[in-house]
């Protein structure tokens, strides 16, 4: 069911306008746009990000590794899924990788900067992309699974978005959530990202439940990376010269492979029933009952 941005009533059907106040969202560059005041504010975030991300993304070997773990999760605990939305979509990436994988799915996108749509777009024929605010999602169970990769750290109301997810998402369907781990790890990285936190397992576990979700699976994971990690913070604290974001994915192309074949151990071990208690990131597999 769709919900109106205006009166909140709930309707069903292919047309966006409201049967009870006849508004509807407005367009901004072709796409549907729920929350049209924020859609061109960034927020902070440089006006070249998305296209330095876009270029970034395809090659790392971390955004490659978190990309088959989240087709492995969406596999393992939704083999049934027909539709996917992801939250905070970007550049399209993962949605790209989830196309390939899984053809058959259903997918939809949403940013709340328009910018990051336009590259999406171009990238994912056939793919339902708009713009909405996660605090306020336009939809009633409607989704079979909706995913929300490294999205949440980013918004002070994390347990609202939560809360939109939980009414999102169809009963039997459930929400996939990675963000950073512990809040020890912070580092120049996550404040030019502008993260408003990093996540202790027992917070992000206590939020989800708090939203309703049944935890099915959570662990870290880039754990076997985390002595590379610890070590290029203490770097980074070391340093003189001011930050430089592009440092990060400035790797020489047979470290990169090395890493993403560590990555690929772990996720073996992650697939085998392993849940790893450290490391940079969180993955949470949670279902609406
Ligand atoms: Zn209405």
């Amino acid at each position: 069911m769709k919900v109106c941005s205006s009166c909140n009533s709930a309707f069903d059907g292919e047309n966006w306008r409201c049967p009870e106040c006849f508004s509807q969202p407005d367009v901004i560059d072709g796409r549907l746009s729920f929350a049209p005041s924020l859609a061109k504010e960034s927020e902070g975030f440089e006006a070249d990000y998305f296209s330095r991300l876009a270029k970034q993304e395809a090659g790392n070997f971390w955004f490659r590794s978190r990309n088959r773990l989240l087709i492995w999760a969406l596999r393992r605990y939704f083999p049934a899924a027909e539709t996917f939305l992801e939250i905070g979509c970007g550049t399209g990436f993962v949605l790209s990788g989830v196309k390939e994988a899984l053809p058959s799915l259903a997918l939809s996108g949403s940013e709340i900067f328009s910018e990051g749509l336009g590259f999406a777009a171009q990238r994912l024929p056939g793919v339902d992309l708009f713009q909405m605010d996660a605090r306020r999602i336009p939809f009633r169970e409607e989704f079979d699974v909706i995913g929300a990769f490294d999205v949440l750290e980013h918004v002070k109301q994390d347990e609202e978005v939560l809360s939109q997810m939980y009414q999102a998402v169809r009963k039997g369907g459930g929400i996939l959530i990675t963000v950073p781990h512990h809040p020890f790890l912070w580092s120049d990285s996550d404040d030019f990202a502008r993260h408003v936190r990093r996540y202790k397992w027992r917070e992000l576990s206590n939020k989800v439940g708090n939203a309703g979700f049944e935890i099915l699976r959570i662990t870290s994971f880039v754990s076997l990376l985390l002595p590379f990690m610890l070590l290029s913070r203490y770097k980074q604290r070391l340093r003189s010269k001011p930050f430089d974001p592009a440092a990060e994915f400035d790797i020489s192309s047979s470290i990169n492979t090395a890493l993403e074949r560590v990555l690929d151990g772990e996720r073996a071990l992650i697939r085998a029933g392993l849940s790893f208690p450290a490391g940079g990131s969180l993955l949470l597999i949670g279902r609406r009952n």
